[in-house]
């Protein structure tokens, strides 16, 4: 049957607290279990508040709101990254401004981001790739100095930290998701963390579609109405009750996928530095490894074809991600949301030619970064075969 690249694991009380979900009588949001995971949450990472969502997406879009982004207002983000950290910004009116990543690994570059700064722009959404942090300290000094906020995209990065400090707790807002190919799941589902004051109230007032409501709830108003935009962000009773069955079996989750990235490092470290046939992921010394993923990266496009290619006769799934935002066809195709001049495209005959743009680790990560198999149940023979797998390949080269 092979070895598929996730299997989104069950700790045996999803069904239970589902169940209990169900014959408590309270199936919509902001019920018990709601407020169970959102505790733990504030309590454990020392979260100013956390609001469950529907999705990092949606979490997002809470936090593209909470910044007050206007037409023509410039956010700034990595261009390796999925589409969801940009995609909230672009609905408000927001231009992207795409930033490289780092030459050792694709988190963005801190020191390519200044000169990215105009007065338009308002926000820097640094994304925690593979669970592992940006350089926050140099990341906030530089928004302090010009005066932006940060939304932390951390859809990848819960449990893990940065000089101690949770990952998600250190921007002004944060963005985690809980989708069935991350650590901790609920199907869908995500959270917003606010961290800064100034957004608190707010934030539960879009929560609940632009309503008081969290107020009435707490008996500080006597009625309750349309106060502000919002939407229905929160979800249901019986996502939050999946998602406390996940947060009680958090350590073991944790514990046991990092044993399997230490296993696989340690396996491919020979390949890496002997024979320096790839590149292994670099943990930089304040970040932690929350084990979300593990990647390696190839010498090049056709390398990395070739051994995906060759993993699959091997029955392993592997996969690639992304295509570098910036050259994808919404972001090529719609002026609107690019700042003048960024980039030009040339069209030769059919082919369409991007300059302007030299994001060269992005590119160089789009086109060379393999995911290997990762998940709570991947056995260590699993592991020993897919290690053992890639070594082929490369003696066979
Ligand atoms: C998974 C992911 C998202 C989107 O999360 P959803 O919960 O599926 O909306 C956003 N950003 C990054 C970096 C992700 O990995």
């Amino acid at each position: 049957m092979g070895i598929p690249f996730n299997k989104p694991f069950l700790t045996g009380k999803e069904a239970h607290y589902i169940y209990q979900a169900v014959y408590s009588g309270k199936l919509s949001g902001n019920g018990l279990f709601t407020k169970k995971c959102q505790n733990f949450f504030e309590r454990q990472y020392g979260f100013k508040k956390a609001l469950l969502t529907t999705s990092c997406t949606d979490a997002l879009e809470m936090a593209a709101i909470l910044c007050d982004i206007k037409p023509g207002d410039e956010v700034i983000a990595p261009s390796y990254t999925f589409v969801s950290t940009v995609l909230a910004f672009v609905r408000q009116g927001a231009k992207i401004v795409f930033c490289d990543s780092c030459q050792d690994n694709p988190n963005i570059d801190p020191e390519k981001i200044e000169a990215l700064i105009t007065d338009r722009t308002k926000v820097i959404v640094p994304v925690h790739y593979a669970g592992v942090a940006c350089d926050m300290d140099r990341i906030m000094e530089i928004a302090r100095k010009h005066n932006l906020l940060v939304v932390e995209d951390a859809a990848q990065a819960v449990d893990s930290f940065y000089k101690g400090r949770a990952l998600g707790s250190i921007g002004h807002l944060g963005c985690f998701s809980f989708h069935e190919t991350k650590n901790i799941i609920a199907g869908e589902g995500g959270m917003l963390v606010i961290n800064d004051e100034r957004f608190i109230r707010r934030s539960e007032i879009i929560w609940e579609k632009g309503t008081n409501r969290s107020e009435f709830f707490r008996g500080e108003v006597n009625k309750y109405g349309w106060v502000d935009t919002g939407s229905s962000f929160l979800p249901s009773e019986l996502i939050s009750g999946f998602l406390w069955a996940q947060i009680e079996n958090m350590e073991l989750i944790q514990s046991r996928r990092k044993e399997i990235w230490d296993k696989y490092y340690n396996g491919l470290k020979p390949l890496a530095d002997k024979r320096k046939c790839i590149t292994l992921p670099d943990i930089p010394e304040y970040a932690t490894n929350n084990a979300h993923m593990f990647y390696i990266v190839c010498r090049s496009l056709d390398e990395r074809s070739s051994l995906i290619k060759y993993l699959k006769e091997k029955g392993i799934q592997s996969v690639f991600h992304y295509l570098s935002l910036h050259k994808s066809d919404f972001y090529t195709g719609n002026p609107e949301i690019r700042p003048e001049n960024c980039i030009e495209i040339e069209y030769d005959g059919n082919e369409k030619r991007i300059s302007g743009l030299e994001l060269t680790h992005c590119d160089r990560f789009a086109d060379c970064l393999v995911r290997l198999p990762m998940f709570y149940e991947l056995s260590n023979e699993d592991v020993d075969y897919i290690v053992s797998s890639i070594n082929q390949y490369f003696d066979n080269k």
